[in-house]
């Protein structure tokens, strides 16, 4: 008997994409079931992160149509990691693989099949690597390119080019559930989690319909919270820049004094500007420092990062 697949779909405000979305994953289910691939009992599950739209009427009436659509409603806006966690740990007991995807499209759904025969050879954890770029704004690539590659020589096990469209198995989604940190950054977490992995290469698309729900802001905060969680070279970095601005500062007064002493300059000119950089460079340092001091506080106190409002389950 094939294994039982969960999809967990995490959505935002998507009613404009939704039904295309479930047409295209319902014929997905079908024929990856036809195929012998996948159980009868495998599922597509719809997270609604707080949406303002009619996101949560559309995943219940796609339930009424079909049960294998499912849905849970998150009690407020929490961010796309936080929906994706719900969806996997709503899953796990059900599902013997469960495949993570964003809703509009822009993952090739056809990348299941491969990502499905990776998982039977063996694989826990399959990363949905973009084959390429080339669609994105240069502004995009180059940010985007460039976060992976900072991560990466941070030391962090990043997979270059891999977001959040991944196959894991059962005991994989186990695992994840053993880090109990509360500022997630699942690309950073999972290849932690260890076990057999495997790469599937995909070219994303365009997004089917509606506005992206990352603006700069969330990317940039994501991007944060990936360095911060991961690595405290940053930390490292302070006394280094500690240690040049000492020698530089010495430096500074030695030239200070003489050319003072020979008239040739105003003695406060230097002074004025080096304070200003100094101070600026201080004022950077500390807000390292404090990034940090601010994640632990978030940490020790252990919030939940998601609370479940409702299920289709319950609504029948
Ligand atoms: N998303 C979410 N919560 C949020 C923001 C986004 O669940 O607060 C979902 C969104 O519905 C989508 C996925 O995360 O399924 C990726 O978002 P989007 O496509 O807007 O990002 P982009 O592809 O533009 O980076
Ligand atoms: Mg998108």
């Amino acid at each position: 008997m094939a294994d039982t697949l969960y999809i967990v779909v995490p959505c935002y405000n998507e009613e404009e994409v939704l039904h295309i979305t479930a047409q295209k994953l319902g014929e997905k289910l079908d024929e990856l079931e036809k195929n012998g691939k996948i159980s009868n009992e495998s599922r597509v599950l719809f997270v609604d992160d707080g949406s303002k739209d009619r996101t949560w009427a559309i995943i219940n009436e796609l339930h009424e149509k079909d049960g294998r659509f499912q849905g849970v409603k998150l009690s407020r806006n929490r961010g796309h990691q936080n929906a994706l966690l719900a969806g996997l740990y709503t899953t796990e007991e059900k599902a013997d693989a469960i495949i993570s995807m964003d809703a509009d499209l822009q993952d090739d759904i056809d990348a299941v099949d491969k990502m499905l025969d990776a998982y039977y050879d063996g694989a826990e954890v399959v990363y949905g690597v973009r084959s390429h770029r080339a669609k994105d704004s240069f502004f995009k690539r180059t940010t985007a390119e460039g976060f992976y590659k900072i991560m990466q020589a941070l030391g962090v096990e990043i997979v270059f080019n891999h977001a959040d469209y991944r196959l894991m198995s059962k005991r994989a989604v186990a695992g994840l559930k053993q880090f109990k940190e509360v500022n997630l950054f699942l690309r950073g977490i999972v290849p932690m989690i260890g076990f057999k992995s495997d790469k599937v290469y995909y070219e994303r698309a365009e997004r089917a319909a509606g506005k992206s729900k990352y603006p700069l802001k969330k990317m940039l905060g994501l991007a944060v919270d990936g360095i911060t969680s991961f690595s405290t070279k940053p930390l490292g970095f302070i006394f280094t820049v500690a240690a040049i601005l000492i020698a530089l500062g010495i430096a500074g007064l030695i030239v200070t004094i003489t050319l003072t002493a020979l008239e040739i300059i105003p003695f406060w000119g230097i002074i004025l500007s080096a304070m200003a950089l100094f101070t600026g460079i201080l004022a950077a340092c500390t807000a390292v420092v404090g990034l940090y001091v601010g994640k632990n506080y978030m940490e020790t106190k252990h919030r939940p990062p998601f609370i479940i409002e409702s299920k289709t389950d319950d609504e029948k």
